[in-house]
């Protein structure tokens, strides 16, 4: 598993295989994007935009979505954003997402059965963790994603010459729906 990666890479550098993707930390396209860990989209998603290393900051997570209004996918964005010349956004959410389907309750007895005991996930929540919120799906990755881009265009700390822009990528086809 993790072992066959690591061994994978030693050929790879000793192959130098590493010359052709030489480049440096700024986005060429001053492009970042917002997108689903689903694998399917692990070569898919760059391909068919005509994304090549150097071309844009990519941000992933499960669902495309911004949990909290000053967690990390907002800090990515504000590094990118600040440091890194960025000036259009692009929300990308999938059909067939795995993470529409998040359920807090269903995923809280899922920790139980792998041994988390009930007096943790009471003590969490005592602590100010809202599980509902936070381990939640979404009805439609369209309303998904328009929630994402109007949460983008009215953070405070965003600039408001920043062009943020939403999409639906299909899984399978990659075809991209914008989301108005
Ligand atoms: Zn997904």
């Amino acid at each position: 598993m993790i072992d066959e990666l690591v061994s994978y890479n030693r050929e790879f550098v000793k192959n130098k295989g590493y010359e052709k993707y030489i480049t440096n930390k700024y986005p060429d396209k001053k492009i970042a994007i917002v997108s689903c860990m689903d694998t399917r989209l692990t070569e898919l998603l760059p391909a068919s935009l005509g994304i090549k290393n150097g071309d844009v900051k990519i941000i992933k997570n499960a669902g495309a979505i911004i949990s909290h209004p000053f967690g990390s996918v907002i800090r990515s964005l504000m590094v990118a954003i600040y440091e890194l010349g960025v000036v259009e956004v692009m929300i990308i959410g999938h059909t067939d997402c795995g993470a529409k389907h998040m359920n807090s309750s269903e995923m809280i007895e899922k920790m139980k059965e792998r041994g988390i005991p009930q007096e943790r996930i009471d003590m969490i929540r005592y602590c100010g963790i809202n599980f509902e919120s936070w381990l939640r799906g979404f009805e439609t990755s369209e309303a998904s994603v328009h929630e994402t881009v109007e949460q983008i265009r009215n953070h405070p700390l965003i600039p408001s010459d920043i062009t943020v822009r939403g999409f639906v990528i299909d899984s399978v086809t990659s075809e991209l729906t914008p989301v108005e």
